[in-house]
């Protein structure tokens, strides 16, 4: 009794504005599909997950659903919705399913309770989809000048996930196709255009279509409340770091090559800015240090790029179901000058640690030249992190 999942991102997105289609965009710094994706993925009732995707969203996909295991290649959709479902559908047959339901890739969060309702209900009839009933007053107003005021005791607004027999939508789909029918706006249309009996059941408010920027914007704030919510240890490591100057032509500043008259001396590539944030990182939760993860005598590590380290350190910090909140660093050096490059250096980071700009400062300071970095023998970098912790 396999039941699929056919996931419909092909929109390009275009009304939801920002550079990437709005499947695509961050919600808590996870993409909208992604959680999407997640919510059908980790549904005990789901046999597979099938998603259709836009032409030329390839390589986003693939990041966007980086280390989700489980999910079947994805097909590329065609020129309308319909055709889309119709591409997905015909991708589920080798799997042979029974049931199949229908989702937008930008509607994120839907409950597991609706999902089973809807397969549960599919026992009993051909075709189940979510609705909300119409709240407001609902006029009839073709040219903008009021003819009648319309019974909204009948209407429904419906959502996806839409629910199928699979042999049954996969044939309305295609015979739609053959007869030419191309704008239906949703597989209940083709449904109904097949003369299946569609039911409808409770949908959800939260289960909304993210349509504009203004409603990713809205989900991610959301999001980030019910988050910090969850996460209320908060805690704070410290790392420190030095690193001596020998022959070179620049140095490793937060990923950020950084011309200089010398380079640092290292085992990996001697980023002395990295390695403090990591060991910030692994002090806030407790583990032990950069040192004791990636020891100086391991091969391995020889010319490395830092950044490894500060991937291992998030890694642990997620592992334990922990975000980091915010770090900030100082770099302590005679020379090279760190200010033209700071906002680059920012820019490496927000990437690496998966925290908006305003989450991250990095200032640089001359000892006056006293001690041993006044005498430019090398740098050091201090690092704080704050990381938010489940109890
Ligand atoms: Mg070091």
């Amino acid at each position: 009794m396999a039941v699929m999942a056919v996931i419909v991102a092909g929109g390009s997105g275009i009304r939801a504005g920002g550079s990437l289609p709005k499947q695509y965009q961050l919600i808590g710094g996870k993409p909208v599909i992604r959680w999407t994706l997640e919510a059908f993925l980790s549904h005990p009732m789901i046999t597979g997950v099938q998603a259709v995707i836009g032409h030329g969203h390839e390589a986003l996909f693939e990041a966007a659903t980086l280390g989700l295991n489980n999910l079947l290649q994805p097909v590329v959709g065609g020129g309308t919705r319909q055709d889309s479902c119709r591409a997905g559908l015909e991708a589920c047959l080798a799997l042979n399913p029974t049931k199949v339901l229908i989702h937008d890739a930008a509607r994120p969060f839907l409950s597991p309770e609706l999902i089973r309702n809807i397969v549960n209900e599919l026992d009993y009839a051909p075709a189940v989809i979510p609705g909300l009933p119409v709240a407001d007053t609902m006029k009839f107003a073709p040219s903008g000048l009021i003819e009648r005021t319309v019974d909204r005791s009948s209407l429904w607004f419906v959502q996806t996930p839409q629910g199928f027999q699979f042999g049954e939508i996969l044939d309305a789909h295609q015979r739609a196709m053959t007869e030419g029918k191309n704008t239906f706006t949703d597989d209940a249309a083709v449904a109904e255009f097949a003369g299946m009996k569609v039911q409808i059941v409770a949908g959800e408010q939260k289960n909304r279509k993210l349509t504009t920027s203004h409603d990713i914007a809205e989900a991610d704030r959301e999001h980030g409340v019910r988050l910090y919510e969850r996460l209320p240890d908060v805690r704070t490591g410290q790392g420190i770091d030095y690193h001596v100057f020998e022959k070179g032509d620049h140095v490793w500043l937060c990923g950020v090559k950084v011309p200089h008259t010398h380079g640092l001396k290292g085992h990996s590539d001697a980023d002395v800015a990295l390695h403090a944030v990591t060991d910030a990182i692994l002090g806030a939760i407790g583990e032990a240090d950069i040192g004791q993860h990636f020891p100086p005598t391991d091969r391995q590590w020889k010319g490395a790029p830092s950044s490894i380290f500060v991937a291992k350190a998030m890694e642990l910090l997620r592992a334990r179901g922990g975000m980091l909140a915010n770090i900030d660093i100082t770099i302590l050096a005679e020379a090279p000058r760190v200010g033209p490059h700071l906002a680059a250096m920012k820019l490496a980071l927000t990437s690496l640690l998966g925290i908006a700009l305003d989450r991250i400062a990095i200032k640089a300071t001359t000892t006056e030249k006293m001690g041993a970095i006044g005498r430019k023998e090398g740098m050091s970098a201090h690092a704080i992190a704050t990381v938010r912790l489940p109890l």
